[in-house]
């Protein structure tokens, strides 16, 4: 396989219309909205582009349990779960069995994948439908079936990323990708994410063998908060990390539009961090994650690209881009977009105090 020359968008049609049902948060469309928008601003040539494939069952086994992943396949062809299928967290609410149960994650895994593989030298890819970060071995969690993130750390690790760092912003903990790598010492995990929050994991005071760095913050979270995490935890532990990978699992969720957290991040916060973490490692994988307000993901995302590509964000979309926002479905419930959120794509920033509790803890972990 050739080493891609620039950064490359792994996504693939399957998220269009798939949905995990009419009353999940996961029933809006995300991924394909990222696709529009970047093709809308001439951000996407066919070169920068990759078919995500579906990973196999054999695939997904280097972190899956085959039994849990036989029965995700037979929960798709069945189209329902069976009693028996709870031992694998299937057929909850938070994890139903929907059309492409099975296709779904087996393609964002896929797609994480392949972006391992084809970074074996040295690259920048971006997989929105990746991050799925709630996933274990043997068990659907947190609306995530299988878990991209590790299998994609541990393809790294067999291309000849020894050391990875890996940085989650999304508003949950990462709970399954910690499970994973809380015992090795050549993995650097840090996360941010909302305290008291599900899944109630990542405490400050959780540290692995020492490599994992958590910082809990409170409701509001603000930009300015974040750059000071940004400087003051994740540039300095990364960087001193020497990793020879990065993965960032970017999950919009923090945004303040969020109807799952209760943070405040505009979306520039997510692109400072996108942009600081670039320099560090010759490897670069970019994730999506969590994000439930389909104007506030979409944007995001799309910055996400723009910020990996250098292509320059302006401030009125073109009549195509606006389009694709103004078509996006509204659902019962749901507040309308304002207009910024179907005219532009950079929110306005969302400066404010970095709270004491927030210093605190950042120089709790400082002392480590
Ligand atoms: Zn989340």
């Amino acid at each position: 396989m050739s080493a891609p020359t620039g950064p490359l968008l792994i996504g693939s049609e399957i998220y269009r219309r798939s949905s995990y049902g009419g009353q999940h948060p996961l029933r809006i469309p995300r991924v394909s909205t990222v696709m529009d928008l970047t093709r809308a601003l001439g951000w996407l040539p066919p070169a920068r582009f990759r078919q995500s494939p579906r990973a196999k069952p054999a695939a997904l086994s280097l972190f899956h349990d085959p039994a849990y992943i036989a029965a995700l396949q037979a929960a798709e062809a069945r189209g329902h779960a069976l009693p028996d299928d709870s031992r694998f967290g299937l057929g909850t609410v938070a994890n139903p069995v929907f059309p492409e149960v099975f296709r779904r994650p087996a393609t964002s895994a896929g797609g994480a994948m392949l972006a391992a593989e084809l970074l074996r030298d040295a690259g920048v890819i971006y997989v929105p439908a990746g991050g799925t970060h709630h996933g274990l071995p043997a068990r659907a969690n947190g609306f995530c079936y299988t878990n991209d993130p590790v299998l994609a750390m541990l393809v790294l690790r067999r291309v000849g990323a020894r050391r990875i760092a890996y940085v989650d912003i999304d508003a949950h903990h990462c709970d399954g990708v910690e499970e994973a790598f809380a015992g090795d010492p050549e993995t650097l995990l840090i996360s941010i994410h909302e305290e008291g929050r599900w899944p109630f994991t990542g405490h400050l005071e959780d540290e692995g063998v020492g490599n994992c760095f958590n910082l809990p913050v409170p409701r509001g979270f603000n930009d300015s908060e974040m750059r000071a995490a940004l400087e003051g935890l994740i540039l300095p532990r990364v960087t001193g990390f020497r990793p020879d990978a990065i993965v960032l699992q970017c999950g919009a969720d923090a945004l303040l539009e969020d109807p799952l957290s209760r943070l405040a991040l505009s979306n520039n916060a997510h692109w400072s961090v996108v942009a600081a973490l670039r320099p560090v490692a010759p490897r670069y994988l970019v994730l999506g994650g969590g994000g439930y307000d389909p104007w506030s993901v979409g944007r995001c995302w799309t910055g996400v690209w723009a910020t990996l590509t250098g292509d320059e964000i302006p401030d009125l979309l073109p009549r195509e881009a606006q389009a694709v926002l103004a078509t996006l479905p509204r659902f019962r419930g749901r507040p309308e977009p304002q207009e910024h959120m179907l005219t532009t794509l950079r929110d306005a920033p969302r400066e404010g105090p970095v709270r004491p509790e927030i210093r605190a803890r950042l120089s709790h972990l400082a002392r480590r």
